[in-house]
């Protein structure tokens, strides 16, 4: 790693290097794998922008993951992201360097600060991609998302302006495979003079929980758990696997379940090594946050759901008593009687 003030490489494609509190968020590695691969098809370089110190590790790991040059801004008023100064920063740095494309995560923060950045240096912004590539035709970024209710994918270019702005939700893209031997270089880049503030970091509250993005095992229901008191089952048997409980959104409109637990388009996008679907039956909105699911086992009594089109396991079974079942052998004790137990109705 090289450190240095001189200026950025041009015409780059360019990733915002999120963290908290120093520790880059995996959907960064995410889009920086998917920069990697599109740069090197449009032949341009990838620069991380961090919004903090380029500390060696932090840096060395966003080489890595497939940036050429780390963009590092220390100045202390950016310190826990506060979304004006932040603003200020990447709009100064877009306009100064002019990157081709800009990729952000879709997290709360990113979601905040991309439309920002774009209104500033007035040009497009796609939110929630779920797909990017590269048109070999032309070399515009190809943004595709789902539109109209999810009922269909839409693939939008930004023709004119510059740059290529677009968010991608975490979990959607693939882990990229990290080279500790690649090189790139620290660029130290100053924070222009604040502009405006209109907010104001009073108090950081962190979740309690994780949630599902990052769950390794979920085990989610649908409308076919047929009662809230069925539910419990799933609850039960994802504490069993050391998992969490996902549901489809219906059971959040109930309000069966917290929408935190909410899998989809307008829930979260999950990336478990497991994921079993009870009674779900895989409408395209609910199928956009299992992308990156590693094994999907699928039960549900409708042998045509389709679901099945997208599982690697399906089982064509009432799943309330196989749940029942599962409870039974995982945790090596009778479940009748105890939670869950109503049947499922026909
Ligand atoms: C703009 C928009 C955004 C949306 N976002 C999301 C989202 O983020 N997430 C989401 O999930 N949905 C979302 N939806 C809703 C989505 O379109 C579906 O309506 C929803 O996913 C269906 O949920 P479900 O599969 O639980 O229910 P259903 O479609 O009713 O399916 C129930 C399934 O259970 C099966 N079944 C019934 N009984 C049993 C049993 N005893 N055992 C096993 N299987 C059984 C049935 O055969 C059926 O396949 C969105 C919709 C819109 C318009």
């Amino acid at each position: 790693m090289r450190n240095g003030s001189v200026a950025p490489l041009p015409g780059g494609l360019w990733v915002l290097a999120e963290h908290d509190q120093g520790r880059i968020l995996p959907v960064v590695f995410e889009l920086l794998g998917r920069a990697r691969l599109l740069a090197d098809r449009k032949g341009c370089p990838v620069a991380a922008v961090l919004p903090g110190p380029g500390d060696e590790t932090v840096v060395s790991s966003l080489i890595a993951a497939g940036a050429d040059e780390v963009l590092a801004c220390a100045d202390p008023t950016l310190a826990g992201l506060p979304e004006d100064p932040c603003t200020d920063l990447l709009a100064h740095l877009v306009r100064q360097h002019a990157p081709e494309i800009f990729l952000l995560g879709a997290t709360a923060w990113g979601r905040t600060i991309a439309p920002r950045v774009a209104a500033r240096v007035q040009t497009g912004l796609t939110a929630d991609c779920t797909m990017l590539d590269i048109d070999p035709q032309t070399g515009l970024l190809l943004q595709t998302r789902p539109a109209f209710g999810g009922n269909l994918l839409a693939t939008i270019v930004t023709e004119r302006h510059r740059p290529q702005m677009a968010t991608v939700r975490p979990g959607v893209l693939p882990e990229p495979v990290c080279d500790t031997g690649r090189c790139g270089r620290l660029l130290i880049v100053q924070a222009p003079p604040l502009t405006n503030r209109l907010t104001e970091l009073v108090r950081l509250v962190l979740p309690p929980e994780q949630g599902i993005a990052s769950a390794r095992v979920i085990v989610s229901a649908g409308r076919g758990i047929m009662s809230q008191k069925n539910l419990a089952l799933v609850r039960i048997l994802a504490d069993l696997l050391g998992g969490q409980m996902g549901v489809s959104r219906p059971l959040v409109d109930m309000g069966w379940a917290p929408v935190t637990c909410q899998i989809g388009q307008t829930g979260q996008s999950v990336a478990p090594d497991l994921l079993i679907a009870c009674g779900i039956s895989g409408a395209i909105q609910h199928i956009a946050g299992l992308g990156q699911v590693r094994t999907l086992v699928a039960i549900n009594t409708d042998p045509e759901a389709p679901i099945f089109q997208v599982a690697d396991y399906q089982v064509v079974a009432d799943c309330v008593p196989l749940l029942r079942q599962l409870v039974r052998d995982f945790s090596g004790r009778q479940s009748d009687g105890g939670p869950g137990s109503e049947a499922a109705a026909p």
